[in-house]
């Protein structure tokens, strides 16, 4: 579809709209979005992305997610494809041709298309940019809050450099198929020590028995979540206690209250671990009320 179309009124009432997405410096519908066969993200996972809430139709913390970004892609020495202004501007454009009011806005940029060599392509050679958007049901996710989700744990098996949020997921793929298979919802890794690490899409945190917030330091072996970063700012609020440490899943098992963090799900209570409840098995005041609080902290722009 040509990009004028996508600029035409709306279909009319009761017809879906079509999705839009951003690839490369041009809008296209969404069912006819691609990417290069020799694109290095399709090829090598060689590329990095981020995911940011949508919430009446604004990026949620985006000013840090693109933060975040830019530091991924200074530590695999990946050019910016546009400007950080022009990235702003394609991510309130495809949230708005996608009428998003309350969903995410997903960027992904690749190191480019190039002949395949696992090497570096030669200099100059522009990375790969895709933005797209999409609603997500609230009513549902306040749904799955109210419930409470179950996690499993499985073996920490990625690299050393998860702090980088690149494309490369396979360990997490493999983690949450297993989470969905053992009908729960997110996995958590398990470092060889007996720690958890994080979730295969979320950060990990416990209540202890005696009330205090614990979650690991964000040092290579996590993803530093914007949302954990925002929720130490609500902790604070709150007056709660915490501890930057890791913890063990024994004493997971033994937490009052658990629940993981992520910009899709903010804070979303766990109760039950690798099938035993956490607490009385249902969801937890602190987290509970950490949910409440969460985005009178964020920054909605
Ligand atoms: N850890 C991992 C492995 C993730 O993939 C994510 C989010 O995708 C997070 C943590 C949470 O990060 P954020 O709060 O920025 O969404």
């Amino acid at each position: 579809m040509s990009d004028h179309l996508l600029q035409s009124e709306p279909p009319p009432k009761g017809m879906p709209l079509p999705r839009v997405a951003y690839v490369n410096g041009r809008y296209v519908a969404h069912r006819d979005a691609m990417v290069h066969v020799e694109d290095r993200g399709y090829q090598f996972a060689d590329g990095v992305y981020e995911v940011c809430e949508v919430r009446g139709g604004r990026p949620v913390d985006e000013r840090r997610h693109i933060d975040r970004l830019d530091r991924s892609l200074r530590e695999l020495r990946i050019t910016w494809p546009i400007s950080r202004r022009a990235l702003g501007v394609v991510v309130r454009e495809t949230i708005r041709r996608n009428r998003v009011r309350y969903g995410i806005v997903y960027l992904q940029i690749s190191r480019g298309v190039a002949p395949r060599d696992h090497a570096f392509p030669p200099a100059g050679t522009p990375s790969s940019l895709v933005v797209t958007a999409k609603s997500l049901d609230a009513a549902g996710n306040e749904a799955m809050a109210a419930a409470g989700i179950a996690v499993i744990t499985v073996p920490e098996n990625r690299w050393p450099r998860v702090d980088i949020k690149s494309i490369s997921l396979l360990p997490n793929v493999l983690a949450k198929q297993a989470a969905r298979e053992a009908s729960a919802r997110e996995a958590w890794f398990v470092d060889p020590s007996g720690h958890v690490t994080e979730g295969s899409s979320t950060n990990a945190w416990i209540v202890t028995r005696d009330g205090k917030l614990v979650t690991r330091p964000a040092d290579h072996s996590i993803l530093r979540g914007v949302t954990r970063t925002v929720l130490l700012e609500v902790i604070a609020a709150q007056g709660l206690t915490f501890d930057e440490r890791p913890f063990t899943v024994e004493e997971a098992y033994v937490a009052r209250e658990a629940f993981v963090t992520s910009a899709s799900q903010i804070v979303m209570p766990v109760v039950s671990i690798d099938g035993r409840p956490v607490g009385n098995g249902a969801p937890g005041l602190v987290a509970s009320a950490l949910r409440r609080d969460f985005h009178r902290h964020a920054e909605i722009g």
